[in-house]
């Protein structure tokens, strides 16, 4: 079954070669969908005929949402921890411990059931590619898990055995080390796709996130790395030596960052969720932008520091706050969210690609940023499948 989406006020396919500058924006535009990929995108005028037809009624419609970082498999709840921060309490990475009791004492199912629901939650606020990390049970058996769960929902998935170093192990890291380089990456590697390694004062120096990476490489993961989130430090330049799809964060960076990042194909993943949630000073997309560098926006979906899976949020708060323009934070959601995951069939609307669609109430995808908090999901199709 074809299905031809017409009268598309705007269409963002992100391929500069289809419309106008980097988003190929096109007006009075079409699309073609075939089973589950994209066959056909240009002027209305000049569509193929289809089986069935979609009158999107002069709105705009973008490449569903790639939100490329999210810690979805977690239980428990942190509302007054983030009532206390609110009040004037600082936010450190110990915090990660109260979900982790909170997730080890959760059953399978209740860990699947919050997925689910959280994926959905994205889900009909655009997001139809969505990345997932382990991190918040840091024994063998409860990291495994997360990610075989999170692989039911997935191909994303992330082993973040080295979140933080587990309560157990709070007078041996180096010990704990060993565990997330020996026998839990051992189980969790089946499951994943990719290691990460949380690098900050508090969490994993420099030494140990190289040793945690170069094993997950050695094992066939690919690197992502939480770089110079909190403070200046060695993530960043770490992500760039051994080649990883992205450095995420990237809030404190030196001159020497931003020139790595720009010369690499490790991709900046900015997650402005954070910065609001714990109000610390945003990144500065404008100066990667500017030197050249990747960026991606995600969520950071998490319960302590950033518990929001709006990516039009995230675009909202990005043009407002960290220098971009609505067009780049719109392809930084979608394009730079499939390059932070090195996905070419998702972040576009071109033949070949997964349609993977999101159609907008408003007639302009600049509205995600102009009306924020407002919800301006019409339609959402994943993979050719209208689910919202
Ligand atoms: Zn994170």
């Amino acid at each position: 079954m074809s299905l031809l989406i017409t009268n598309i006020g705007s269409l963002v396919t992100n391929d500069p070669a289809l419309g106008s500058g980097p988003l190929g924006l096109l007006t009075d535009a079409a699309v073609v969908v075939e089973g589950s990929s994209v066959s056909w995108a240009g002027p209305a005028s000049a569509a193929p005929a289809a089986d069935t037809s979609y009158d999107a009624a002069g709105r705009a419609l973008l490449p569903g949402f790639v939100d490329s970082h999210a810690h979805l498999v977690f239980a428990g709840d942190r509302t007054a921890e983030f009532n206390a921060r609110m009040s004037g309490q600082a936010y450190t990475a110990g915090g990660i411990r109260t979900t982790v009791a909170a997730t080890r004492a959760a059953s399978d199912a209740e860990l699947a059931a919050n997925l689910t629901r959280f994926v959905r939650e994205a889900l009909r606020q655009g997001t139809t590619t969505i990345e997932c990390k382990s991190g918040y049970g840091l024994t063998v058996a409860d990291e495994a898990r997360a990610l075989r769960i999170a692989a039911e929902h997935t191909p994303e998935t992330t082993y973040l055995g080295a979140h933080v170093v587990a309560p157990e192990y709070a007078e041996d890291p180096a010990g704990y080390v060993d565990l997330v380089t020996g026998e839990m990456l051992d189980a969790c590697a089946p499951h994943a796709r990719w290691v990460d390694v949380f690098c900050e004062k508090g969490a994993f120096d420099g030494d140990q996130a190289r040793a945690i990476l170069t094993a997950g490489i050695a094992r066939g993961l690919t690197p992502r790395v939480h770089a110079n989130q909190l403070s200046y430090g060695p993530g960043v330049q770490l992500a760039v030596e051994l080649g990883a799809a992205s450095a995420d964060h990237c809030t404190h960076l030196t001159d020497e960052d931003v020139a790595a990042l720009a010369s690499s194909s490790t991709v900046a993943t900015l997650l402005p969720g954070a910065e609001f949630s714990t109000r610390a000073p945003y990144p500065d997309a404008r100066r990667l932008l500017d030197a050249g560098a990747t960026v991606a926006l995600s969520t950071d979906c998490n319960p302590g520091s950033s518990f929001t899976s709006s990516m039009a949020f995230c675009i909202a708060v990005a043009v407002r706050e960290m220098g971009m323009t609505p067009d780049e934070a719109v392809l930084a959601a979608t394009l730079g969210g499939a390059q932070a995951l090195r996905r070419t069939d998702v972040g576009r609307i071109t033949p070949g690609a997964r349609a993977d669609l999101l159609l907008l109430d408003a007639p302009s995808h600049v509205h995600l940023a102009y009306r924020p908090g407002v919800p301006l999901t019409a339609a959402v199709w994943r993979a050719g499948v209208l689910e919202v």
